[in-house]
């Protein structure tokens, strides 16, 4: 039986910067607000055999990442650095895993319904020169390509969030033990998802 969709998970990771940029609370507040609910959190430093499994969990990852790049260069009537898609996932991967290996990360499961969209559109597309304002990486964050490539680094952007259910699914399986997902109950949740509001007034 397929679970109910307020039981959707998704992975959430703040970045170094973010933990080093002080922001953990206020991220963390924008997921708790919309209504989602946290079933796990870690913080952990996380090594580059880590960062290459969570990256790469999706075998296709290598070639859409290195085509998108080199779509993202045409779009802005720049030349690619290299011609090989793959070629560019590698050094994007290079870089990631400097990145995600600087400092500790926070590791985290949000649960409710669409909790995948509902965080990708709270965090907001990944180069944050052109995130939308009022997303997480678009109002935190003035990193963008041009400048993280002119510094042979990643583009700063505060948070992972997986991009799809099936993602999600996996991500979690990389990052936590099934024991570390806590199951409780959020009085909260009755207000949002309870077929009838009754028993409110006395
Ligand atoms: P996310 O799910 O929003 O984090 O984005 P992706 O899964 O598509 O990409 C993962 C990471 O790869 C990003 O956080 C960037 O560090 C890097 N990346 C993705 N696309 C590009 C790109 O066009 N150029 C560069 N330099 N890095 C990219
Ligand atoms: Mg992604």
């Amino acid at each position: 039986m397929n679970k109910h969709p307020k039981k959707e998970q998704t992975f959430v990771a703040i970045k170094p910067d973010g933990i080093e940029r002080g922001l953990v609370g206020e991220i963390i507040s924008r997921f708790e607000r919309v209504g989602l609910k946290l079933v796990a959190m870690k913080m952990i430093v996380v090594d580059e055999h880590q960062v290459e499994k969570h990256y790469t969990l999706d075998p296709e990852w290598r070639r859409i990442t290195g085509e998108k790049t080199i779509a993202g260069y045409l779009s802005k009537g720049l030349k690619p650095p290299l011609e090989d898609p793959l070629a560019i996932t590698a050094i994007i991967l290079e870089n990631l895993k400097k990145y995600m290996t600087s400092g500790p990360v926070l590791a985290m499961v949000w649960e409710g319904a669409h909790a995948v969209a509902i965080v990708r559109k709270l965090v907001g597309g990944t180069e944050p020169l052109v995130s939308d304002v009022g997303s997480i990486r678009g109002d935190f964050v003035l990193d963008s390509y041009t400048m993280s490539d002119a510094d042979g680094r990643s583009v700063r952007n505060l948070v992972h969030a997986s991009g799809s259910v099936a993602e999600a699914e996996k991500e979690i399986n990389l990052w936590f033990k099934a024991e570390e997902i806590i199951n409780y109950r959020l009085v909260a949740e009755e207000i949002l998802y309870d077929v009838n509001l009754d028993g409110i007034l006395e």
